[in-house]
């Protein structure tokens, strides 16, 4: 699937996805974490939102999710190609260089076709996320859990098969530090931490990975 970088939240939100792609769900679930008003619906862009590049972006959580690869023009007319998660590179700041555009996202289709299992969380019922995980089962029974919202820019793990308790979290203990979980107005460090944690067991027991 590709994503126009001009396209609305909106006109995403009314995509109706082919029925195998069966992480189709996972496209409204996070347009509609993007709690702003109809007004903002219809004229804030995937693009734009990915540009901002603020921790709570929702259409960084399903891109990365997603395996999303950012297509990039270049001011001599060229075109390159970067990973979502080298495009966020912390709140607010982005890959871009000086005169460079995106100008579309790209969703593989082995991505398209995982089981996702998605959770979320914000301080007040129509708050921004302050903490947003996806999970994902690969075709040859990987596991894979991406972490946005929380921290500073969108997080993934890669897992041979669904794991044990102690295994996720003794990974998501090593590869995010304290000083990776964002905090401001919309969520403390040390809850958006305990959030991440609760979420990925969650999502851990969803997929029948083995004991807590
Ligand atoms: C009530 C309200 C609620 C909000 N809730 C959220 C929320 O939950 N999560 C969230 O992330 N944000 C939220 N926002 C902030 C903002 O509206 C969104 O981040 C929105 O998605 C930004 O998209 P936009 O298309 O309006 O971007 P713009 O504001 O038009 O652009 C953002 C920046 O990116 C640049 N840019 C845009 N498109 C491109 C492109 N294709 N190539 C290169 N540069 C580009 C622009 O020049 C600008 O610097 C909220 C705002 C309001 C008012």
């Amino acid at each position: 699937l590709s994503i126009s970088a001009t396209c609305t939240v909106a006109a995403l939100d009314a995509f109706e996805p082919p029925p195998a792609w069966v992480a189709g769900p996972l496209i409204g679930l996070c347009c509609r974490a993007f709690l702003a008003s109809f007004k903002i619906w219809n004229v804030a862009t995937v693009g734009g939102n990915l540009c901002m590049a603020l921790p709570a972006g929702p259409m960084i959580s399903l891109c990365a999710a997603l395996d999303g690869v950012c297509v990039i023009w270049t001011p001599d007319g060229g075109e390159r190609r970067l990973s979502i998660f080298d495009f966020v590179v912390g709140p607010q700041r982005n890959a871009l260089r000086p005169g460079e555009l995106l100008r579309a996202i790209e969703l593989p289709l082995a991505a398209l076709t995982r089981r996702t299992s998605f959770r979320r969380a914000s301080l007040s019922p129509l708050g921004r996320s302050g903490v947003l995980l996806i999970g994902a089962l690969a075709a040859g029974g990987g596991f894979i859990l991406t972490v946005t919202a929380s921290t500073r820019r969108p997080v993934r793990l890669d897992f041979v098969h669904p794991p044990d308790g102690q295994e996720l979290a003794d990974r998501l203990a090593a590869e995010i530090p304290a000083s990776l979980y964002y905090d401001d107005i919309h969520g403390r460090s040390d809850w958006r931490r305990h959030m991440t944690f609760e979420f990925a067991e969650e999502i851990r027991g969803e997929f029948g990975g083995g004991r807590p």
